[in-house]
């Protein structure tokens, strides 16, 4: 039986093979309850008066799925990561759709997808090295290639192989550089690139003086500042358990000389202690009011660390 509904769910039984197939389904239970001595009481199966209702209710089922045959068909891939055959290149890829007709390519973004009356640069690139890289696996160019916004917005790209490729070699081209240059004499800083997007999510940031020594001129976002300051007085607890700090500031992304950061929680940082004159690094604080950078709280993503001498 469980075969039978398998063929159903394909939609692709005709109805003479449907008919042949339920029958042979119906004599095998008949079969199986004259030899069961426990089930013989259920009777022939042929004379079940409901038979006809479950041979009506198969084909209703079968007519379903050959309606929509497609769906059924349709292989679904998210967050799948996908490698060039050269293994050189790879993306995670947020979601495509393999059916019949060809790939559809989707990636979803959170923040706006125009940039004046076109898509965005950086977002359209990544959609079309992603149809690269479905290629490369597939053998097929996605046939449509999608951005998906917020409000379930959507930008359809006009498919370009060559676009695709270009980028993908643009890619192998800056790979080849810096391994070239990595293999040179250069020193590690002159690898180093700081901006607004490059650092955001850097888990670097503490140990990168190119990091620091850049902060007068990259913006980073409100949640996301920096800063390294000596500890100014002894650090005052609230009555809900958070800690504020207040620092001479060294080096910041807020531009202040001295910064109070509050809700401090010291079971989150078991090694921080309560020391004026020590000098401590934070990264992803948060700046609570835009008009006042001195005051700070700190946020989930917060490091704290106490540092013994400079970069
Ligand atoms: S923090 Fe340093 S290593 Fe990280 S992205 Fe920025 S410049 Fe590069």
């Amino acid at each position: 039986m469980e075969s039978f509904h398998a063929l159903i769910a394909g939609g692709r039984l005709s109805a003479r093979e449907f008919r042949l197939e339920f029958n042979r389904v119906i004599e095998t239970i008949s079969a199986e309850l004259q030899r069961d001595p426990v089930s013989r009481h259920l009777g022939d199966p042929w004379l079940w008066p409901e038979l006809t209702e479950i041979y009506r209710h198969l084909t209703d089922l079968l007519e379903r799925r050959r309606a929509v045959p497609k769906c059924f068909r349709t292989e679904v891939y998210t967050e799948k990561t996908l490698y060039s055959k050269d293994k050189l290149l790879f993306g995670q890829i947020d979601a495509f759709f393999i059916n019949p007709e060809g790939i559809e390519l989707v990636d979803y973004k959170s923040g706006s997808m125009m940039d004046g009356d076109l898509p965005k640069e950086d977002y359209a690139n990544q959609l079309y090295f992603y149809a690269y890289l479905i290629y490369e696996n597939y053998g097929i160019y996605p046939r449509s290639l999608t951005l998906i916004g917020k409000n379930s917005d959507s930008l359809c790209l006009d498919g370009s192989m060559e676009r695709s490729k270009e980028i993908a070699n643009d890619m192998r081209m800056v790979l080849s550089k810096y391994n070239d240059q990595i293999n040179s004499a250069l020193p590690i800083e002159h690898f180093s690139s700081p901006s607004s997007n490059n650092c955001i999510f850097c888990d670097a940031k503490p140990v990168c003086s190119a990091f620091w020594g850049a902060l007068s001129e990259i913006e980073l976002p409100s949640w996301s500042h920096a800063v390294i300051g000596v500890q100014a007085i002894p650090m005052i607890r609230s009555r809900l358990g958070g800690v504020t700090v207040e620092l001479e500031v060294e080096e910041s992304s807020l531009r202040t000389s001295r910064v109070r950061i509050t809700r401090v929680f010291e079971g989150r940082y078991p090694d921080l202690q309560d020391r004026v004159g020590q000098r401590l690094l934070l990264t992803n604080i948060r700046q609570v009011l835009p008009s006042n950078p001195s005051l700070a709280e700190v946020t989930e993503r917060s490091l704290i660390l106490t540092m013994e001498s400079g970069f």
